[in-house]
């Protein structure tokens, strides 16, 4: 230990994905002395953003089989697309990825702390049609008739969302949903919380993700640059700083004395911190915690989470009407057979316009998803009907896209959020039953869905310790 970071806390995070990097960011700032373990040899966890071209096919495969994610369809096949190099000049994360609420997410507020700033491509959502498509989703005169309705929901007090986190989806469409608001209210909160199942919905979750739309933001946005963009920025702040990051180094084991928890093993060394923040999906951290300094029913609970899935693709076309470039657009396939039965997708050209840098000049890249469970994003059967939807969607807005098409590759991912935020998963709270031990992710009770939810328990988490330190 230096001289200079005697008297300051020890922090040990487990984890360099957004919530890692953004606690180790806010805590160093508040003179922890912060050190972070990461067992992959990239930052960025499931936000990861890579240059596949850099990768063999088999490392490409083995990286997203980390992350509970295959590739069940491409076009051409993998192999002829990394052995040709079609790759080159992209920057793919591991699967679409889109942050909700655009610029007035609170990613730059965050930044903002760490005097720092990323630029931010955002749009409106718009809707696919059987024939065409309606851009902005809501005309002036949809607004003008659903907005009251949506505006008493929006701006209702923390005492009726309370009341609102259990009723269903299902239960608010049947009171409020006729025709646009009722198309609005099924499309917006599968796609926000990443369920097809509106009887698993929770209606003040889904209420309070959306209040940041009021804030005048658009409703998603993509950091220009790509996903790295942010974990780099939040690296610097730490290693700037002081903070250590190191990559390619899994923490074996979490080390307890009781129900205290008093350091990590490390290449079979132990290392002592005064804290220990886990960043792992909640269902895992028993494979470095030892369940036996934790209560039976917490153990139980935490095993018991489901996260959520989906199946995303991501197409490469020569060319692109440029009344698409930029606009991002939902649809809702009917009747697909899906849990929930009807299943919410995006297709995004945010990433098609051609200063993105997430692909080479003159290549339109085109991201998209469609929700499932992680059950279903295992099942080869379910798969190909969703790829088949995607598919056909994006053929709504681009007919004949296969003539303009280089490659496409379909990533499944059975791990997409931590924990499903529903009626009937209970996410746990950053303080665990162990002293000394937090977690933090989009797995734990914090605002927002996925990478919000990430941001939002890392801030926190440094509001919980500043609160117990001061
Ligand atoms: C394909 C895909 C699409 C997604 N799309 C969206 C989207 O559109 N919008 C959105 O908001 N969210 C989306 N998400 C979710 C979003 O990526 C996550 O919510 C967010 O990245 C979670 O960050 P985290 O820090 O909580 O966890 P993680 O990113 O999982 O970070 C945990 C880190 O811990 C590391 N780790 C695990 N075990 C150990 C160990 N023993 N020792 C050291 N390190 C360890 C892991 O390698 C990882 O880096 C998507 C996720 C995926 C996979």
């Amino acid at each position: 230990m230096k001289n200079n970071d005697l008297g300051k806390k020890n922090i040990c995070i487990i984890g360099a994905g957004i919530s890692g990097l953004t606690a180790g960011a806010l805590l160093i700032k508040q003179g922890y002395k912060v050190t972070i373990f990461e067992k992959e040899s990239l930052i960025g966890g499931r936000a990861l953003s890579f240059d596949a071209s850099s990768y063999t096919v088999d490392q490409y495969l083995k990286l997203l089989s980390r992350f509970q994610m295959n590739v069940p369809f491409s076009e051409p096949d993998l192999l002829t697309i990394f052995n040709n190099e079609m790759l080159k000049g992209y920057r793919l994360d591991l699967g679409y990825h889109a942050i909700g609420g655009g610029v007035m997410s609170n990613l730059n507020s965050v930044l903002a702390t760490l005097d720092d700033h990323i630029e931010t491509l955002e749009s409106s959502v718009g809707f696919i049609k059987e024939n065409g498509y309606d851009f902005p989703f809501l005309s002036r005169a949809d607004k003008l008739k659903i907005l009251p309705n949506i505006l008493r929901l929006l701006l209702a007090s923390e005492k009726t969302m309370k009341r609102l986190d259990d009723i269903s989806m299902t239960k608010t469409i049947k009171q409020y949903g006729q025709g646009k608001m009722k198309l609005t209210l099924e499309i917006f909160s599968r796609s926000i919380s990443t369920l097809n199942n509106l009887d698993r919905i929770s209606t003040g979750e889904m209420f309070r993700a959306q209040r940041t739309l009021l804030k005048g933001s658009k409703p998603v946005g993509y950091p220009k640059n790509g996903l790295g963009e942010i974990h780099q920025k939040l690296a610097k702040a730490i290693t700037s700083r002081g903070g250590t990051i190191r990559t390619g180094t899994p923490v074996q084991r979490i080390l307890f004395d009781g129900t205290t928890a008093t350091g990590v093993m490390v290449e079979n060394k132990e290392h002592r911190f005064d804290k220990i923040v886990s960043t792992l999906l909640v269902q895992n951290l028993f494979t470095i915690a030892d369940e036996k300094h934790f209560p039976k029913e917490y153990v139980k609970m935490m095993k018991s989470l489901q996260g959520t899935g989906s199946l995303c693709a991501y197409y490469s076309l020569k060319n692109v009407d440029t009344q698409l470039l930029g606009k991002t657009f939902h649809f809702i396939e009917r009747d697909i057979g899906v849990d929930g039965n009807d299943a919410v997708g995006m297709i995004d050209f945010m990433s098609a316009v051609s200063d993105t840098g997430l692909a080479p000049p003159s290549h339109h890249l085109i991201q998209s998803y469609i929700i499932c469970t992680p059950t279903e994003a295992r099942d080869k059967k379910t798969l190909d009907k969703l790829k088949i939807a995607l598919d056909k969607n994006l053929e709504r807005l681009i007919p004949n896209f296969h003539s303009q098409l280089r490659w496409a590759i379909y990533p499944a991912v059975w791990h997409l959020d931590g924990v499903a935020k529903t009626k009937d998963n209970e996410k746990p709270e950053i303080q665990t039953p162990a002293k000394n031990l937090f977690v933090i992710g989009d797995c734990v009770k914090a605002p927002g869905i996925g990478i919000n939810c990430a941001l939002n328990s890392a801030q926190m988490l440094k509001e919980l310790l500043t609160r117990k330190t001061s």
